[in-house]
């Protein structure tokens, strides 16, 4: 089997070399184990914080052990009775492509959909945290909601669940082909490209009387001119600041940060490891939202453990659409 090891802690930008792809042998299966052949794995933008040395919200990878991470697959064999071959499992072992793991480490999926991807996408980690950021802030029918990084994993689940709601969207992405994506196959209101022109003048003119609420995928000037743009009393789900994950100083703060008071705004953090308790109710919301076609799930993939490193190197340059998924068989 083979595994994606981290070599070195990026400085900035990751690169290819601060990576290792090795062969492993995966030793003899005992009480209490199964074998899993992963079909899929995830990378995902906070993999990028656990790169660095020292604790943030998750510990940080070790040097020369193997990545960890989202990933589906196979029961290849069980020396366990809640789990037999062919049941399909989803774990925190991902960037290898063959594991060993007691059972009950493994959650199994129960009746699957497919692709099984979509347990990576729209029913798993990103689309729960898209939900669990409406829910954070309440969003409305009525609400005007600007989403930054919209045509991503989060973003375009976000998006979409909010105009389901009754929301009017307005999302933000880095080309011309993530912003027809957004207008023409997520339903969104309207969408704009923020290399175009200054964050803020596109705002005000999709919203010429202003925001009421801001998903934050992206933080450092799109935070500051989401600021500039909410009305009084609006709600900021703090969800993510991709812009600064590889920054090697910190970024100065949005210049206007005092307008969280004269504009009496609500900036709830989100992580959504929180909300595990509530994923039945995500999964029956977001699951039927799926069956019946009113949500898409998108996804860029890429083939082979190989095309890993590449791939999650990719999401800081936005080289997906929608979710970045790696297939691994
Ligand atoms: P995405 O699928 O959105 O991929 C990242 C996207 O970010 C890229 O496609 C790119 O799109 C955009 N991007 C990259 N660098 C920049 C930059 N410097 N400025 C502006 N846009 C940039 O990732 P996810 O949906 O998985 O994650 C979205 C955000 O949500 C991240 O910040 C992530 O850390 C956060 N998150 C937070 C969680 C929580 O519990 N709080 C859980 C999961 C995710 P483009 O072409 O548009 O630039």
């Amino acid at each position: 089997s083979r595994e994606i090891r981290l070599r070195s802690r990026p400085q900035g930008l990751p690169t290819p070399d601060n990576f290792s792809l090795e062969q492993t042998e995966l030793g003899s299966l005992q009480d209490g184990e199964v074998l899993v052949r992963n079909l899929f794995m995830s990378v995902d933008p906070y993999m990028r914080g656990r790169m660095n040395e020292g604790q943030s919200y998750v510990p940080a990878f070790e040097l020369d052990k193997p990545l960890s991470g989202g990933a589906i697959g196979e029961v290849i064999e069980s020396r366990d009775a809640a789990l037999v071959p062919g049941d399909i499992v989803t774990s925190g072992y991902g960037w290898r492509e063959y594991f060993l793991a007691v059972a009950h480490e493994l959650h199994k999926v129960e009746n699957p959909v497919q692709p099984l991807s979509v347990y990576l996408g729209a029913l798993g980690m990103t689309g729960m945290t898209a939900w669990a950021g409406l829910s954070l802030v309440e969003v409305k029918a009525g609400d005007v909601v600007y989403i930054s990084g919209a045509a991503g994993a989060v973003g375009s689940v976000a998006g979409q669940l909010a105009q389901l709601r009754g929301a009017r969207v307005i999302g933000s992405a880095g080309s011309a082909e993530k912003v027809a994506f957004l207008k023409t196959e997520c339903g969104f209101a309207s969408a704009f490209n923020y290399h175009d022109a200054p964050v803020l003048d596109q705002l005000q003119r999709e919203a010429p009387s202003g925001i009421d609420v801001y998903f934050d995928n992206i933080g450092g000037t799109t935070l500051e001119a989401a600021l500039s743009a909410l009305r009084v009393g609006g709600r900021i789900v703090a969800c993510g600041g991709i812009s600064s994950y590889n920054n090697t100083a910190p970024a100065p703060g949005p210049s206007n940060l005092f307008l969280m008071t004269t504009k009496r705004l609500t900036m709830r953090g989100l992580i959504v490891s929180d909300w595990l308790g509530k994923q039945g109710v995500f999964e029956e919301e977001v699951g039927s939202y799926l069956r019946s076609g009113k949500l898409l799930n998108k996804e860029t993939v890429v083939q082979g453990i190989d095309k890993a490193v590449g791939a999650f190197i990719g999401l800081f340059s936005g080289e997906n659409l929608g979710k970045m998924i790696v297939a691994l068989s």
